[in-house]
């Protein structure tokens, strides 16, 4: 066994995890076993193999491996999976095959994807200072790429965040991309131009790539036939059918987010609040556009002219939004008829999706007029009536049936003449009993045994003479005749032969839809956007957001904004800011206590741009958004322990991303830098970055800060002013109003804010002390 195991492993790529099928369970060896063990916490034992000494050893039973690879998948592992077979040469002996290889990056399996998440694949090659990147969603089929200089691999990586990587075998580590995926290495040879062309010339069967915008990219053809000969080789040979097309995508085209401005925004809890999507598709495409929310003024207004017309009518809203809830995921679905692998109610639910898409239609007409994006998306909407017509004459809703009574003479021929068989086994069974007077005679069956004639044990010794004794039992007793035993090879032929007939039908209906797929993609998508468009303006309605004016022109005013997600957490009321930000404002230094409202205000800038640069209405009275190209962020001391790295130095080598690539026209909010070191130290670097922004820089930016020096800049930089928290002091306590204004606060409230935590009395008093002196005479007299 470990033999054979052996052998399995080393056709595997390396770091895949085999699941060898003895019998029920699902066992892993030695490596595996000790991860799986660590991962699932699933107990490891060992076992004594020949030579071998103790071999760790963890399996799981059949009936627990699906949710078991899942969670490894989600994990970012790659699985194989031996299964048991009948030995071809020896019978009674079994041998096991590899039947399958599942990546974090190609698994298209229901329950391991996250049903309003994407799943992407990526693979990446460097050609002469050129990075080539394919990406490729293997549920949906979505397939894109783009080039770009080496240097921007990294950023450009992280906002596709995929799941797996697909590298060049061999490729040193220190060249590797920095991303958070499986890597996966995939034959040099495969990222060739020549043979990612003949890939992808094959895939699409296709004569020349300039339709998909590849001609003359060199890096981009590698990455994209790597990426497809990949996923051919994973499934033994069988192209990613699903992959029906290539659309190149321009990296300037979308705004860049990465991961830690995704984090310190908190986008996911953005996409918890405005998502109102009634599809699976929707729910996906709504969280890719506010992680590559647009660069173009264009797109973005015909995105809000689109969201305006559904905002204006709410009946119309409404109509449209019910008539999505009952569409079911046509993209995975379509992914499935491809695979040949979709079940008789992915294709019920097919039809259902696509009979609304005639209403859809109907009801949108009105509003397409106003909106040149939805009547785009409903052109490309196709209802497909032969598909909806074939699947509605085929496939039955019945439990238990696969196929329409009347769909196929040839079936329907084969039901009657099973089911005559079931009456002739009736009919049997009352004359057997009248010629015979037994009473307790039954006719019955049994899988391995077949159809028999059970008597009453005291009745056993009056069964006639040509009755064949089977087996006793208990109470009774078992025989078959001659004539029994030749119905029933009928019997079961029949009912083979219907199951083989519902089969062959199922697949050639398959096959019938499967010419289908682009159009099914293409309306999917389509569906996806109306889905967006519709629940921003239902966001916008129930939350009460405007629409944002979105130009070209540089500087950011927003009239009362509020904070998407916050606003909606608070047990007292959100207190809405005012921002504007412009060329004599481009760097403002906000101080105020701890808990007074600067990171909130900081982030609600950032959240309402990007909400307005995806095309969605903002939380504000009003705003004008002149367009960002990038949003920067570098928030509070975040915990990497894990990661080894000291805070310091991760706050700086964030810092120098954002030194380094920002550009006038980036948002960028820092909250709190310095703060990992001594405070001259982190004073002083805070000043320099700051006067760096500003003077070479020149992006739109919002610090914040606890170095109350820093007011000073306003003095010194043309563009610098300064905001505060404002808080009101009564008595001994000090209120926060949350209200961010204008001016520098030069008290730090810090003690006050120590003793509202529970300090004790003695200690707050003895800091409030030190504090007074520490102002009046510097650090020096501490020790005094
Ligand atoms: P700071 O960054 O100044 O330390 P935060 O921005 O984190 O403070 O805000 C602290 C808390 O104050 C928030 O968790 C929230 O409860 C409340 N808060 C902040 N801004 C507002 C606001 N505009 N309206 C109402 N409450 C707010």
């Amino acid at each position: 066994m470990l033999q054979r195991y052996a052998e399995l492993k080393a056709r595997l790529p390396a770091g895949t995890i085999l699941f060898y099928q003895v019998g029920s369970f699902y066992e892993t060896f030695e490596e595996d076993a000790k991860t799986i063990s660590r991962e699932l916490s699933i107990r490891l034992t060992s076992r004594e193999a020949a030579g071998e000494g103790r071999v760790p050893l963890a399996g799981v039973p059949h009936h627990a491996l699906s949710e078991h690879l899942a969670a490894l998948l989600r994990k970012g592992y790659s699985v194989a999976i031996a299964e048991q077979r009948p030995h071809p040469a020896k019978p009674k002996q079994f041998t096991r095959e590899i039947s399958q290889i599942l990546t974090p990056g190609t698994v298209i399996e229901e329950g391991v994807l996250a049903a309003g998440e994407s799943n992407y694949l990526a693979a990446v090659v460097v050609r002469g200072g050129v990075a080539g990147i394919a990406v490729v969603e293997a549920s949906t089929g979505e397939f894109t790429g783009t080039e770009i200089p080496e240097g921007e691999l990294d950023a450009e990586l992280e906002r596709w965040s995929p799941r797996e990587l697909v590298v060049p075998e061999r490729t040193a580590v220190e060249s590797l991309p920095v991303v958070r995926a499986k890597i996966s290495p995939a034959p040099r040879w495969t990222f060739e131009p020549a043979a990612g062309e003949q890939t992808l010339k094959r895939h699409f069967g296709v004569a020349g790539l300039k339709g998909f915008g590849l001609d003359g990219k060199a890096a981009l053809t590698g990455a994209a036939g790597a990426l497809i000969q990949y996923m051919t080789d994973l499934r033994g040979g069988n192209p990613p059918e699903q992959v029906v097309s290539f659309r190149p995508y321009h990296p300037s085209s979308r705004m860049l987010l990465d991961e830690a401005t995704r984090r310190n925004l908190g986008l996911d809890e953005l996409v918890g609040t405005v998502d109102r999507t009634k599809t699976p598709m929707g729910r996906r495409a709504l969280r890719r556009w506010l992680e590559r929310p647009l660069l173009s003024a264009e797109k973005i207004e015909r995105r809000l002219a689109a969201v305006d017309a559904f905002y204006g009518d709410y009946m119309l809203r409404e109509e449209a939004r019910e008539l999505l809830s009952r569409v079911p995921d046509i993209e995975r679905i379509a992914t499935r008829i491809v695979r040949l692998s979709a079940s008789p109610n992915d294709l019920l639910a097919l039809k259902g999706a696509l009979e609304t898409v005639g209403p859809l239609k109907a009801a949108l007409d009105a509003a397409a007029e106003r909106s040149e994006l939805l009547s785009q998306a409903l052109d490309a909407a196709g209802e497909l009536p032969e598909v909806q017509e074939l699947i509605g004459a085929a496939i039955s809703e019945e439990e238990g049936e696969i196929i329409r009574p009347g769909y196929s003479a040839e079936l329907d021929e084969a039901r009657s003449f099973r089911d005559s068989a079931h009456e002739w086994l009736s009919r049997f069974e009352a004359e057997e009993r009248l010629k015979t007077g037994l009473k307790t005679l039954k006719v019955g069956y049994r899988d391995g045994e077949g159809y028999f004639i059970e008597v009453g044990g005291r009745e056993a010794h009056a069964v006639p003479d040509h009755y064949v004794h089977r087996k006793a039992l208990k109470h009774n007793a078992r025989y078959v005749t001659a004539e029994l035993k030749e119905h029933e090879s009928r019997m079961l032929t029949a009912r083979d032969e219907v199951e083989r007939l519902e089969r062959r039908i199922l697949s050639e209906i398959r096959a019938a839809v499967k010419e289908n797929v682009p159009t099914l993609q293409l309306t999917a998508r389509a569906i996806a956007a109306i889905d967006v468009l519709a629940a921003f303006a239902a966001a916008a309605a129930e939350l009460r957001y405007c629409r944002p004016e979105v130009t070209e022109e540089r500087g950011i005013k927003i009239e009362s904004g509020r904070h998407p997600v916050v606003e909606h957490a608070l047990e007292t009321p959100f207190v809405p800011n005012d921002a504007e930000l412009d060329q004599d404002a481009r760097l403002q230094i906000i101080t105020g206590p701890n808990m007074a409202g600067k990171s909130v205000f900081l982030r609600q800038v950032a959240l309402i741009t990007l909400l307005a640069q995806a095309g969605s209405y903002v939380p504000a009275d009003a705003a004008r958004i002149g367009i960002v190209d990038r949003i920067f962020t570098r928030v509070g001391a975040e915990d990497r322990l894990a990661t080894g790295e000291s805070t310091f130095m991760v706050e700086m080598t964030e810092a120098a991303g954002i030194l380094n690539s920002a550009t006038e026209r980036s948002l960028v909010i820092l909250d709190e830098v310095g703060r990992g070191t001594s405070t001259y130290d982190g004073m002083s670097i805070a000043w320099a970055i700051a006067e760096y922004l500003h003077d070479e820089v020149q992006a739109l930016t919002l610090f914040a800060t606890h170095y109350h020096e820093l007011t000073q800049l306003a003095d010194v930089l043309p563009g610098c002013r300064n905001l505060k928290a404002a808080v009101e002091e009564v008595g001994e306590e000090v209120v926060f109003l949350h209200r961010i204004e204008p001016g520098a606060e030069s008290s730090s409230y810090g003690v006050h804010v120590a003793r509202l935590a529970g300090l004790p009395r003695q200690v707050t008093d003895r800091a409030s002390e030190l504090l007074a002196r520490l102002e009046s005479e510097g650090v020096q007299s501490f020790a005094d």
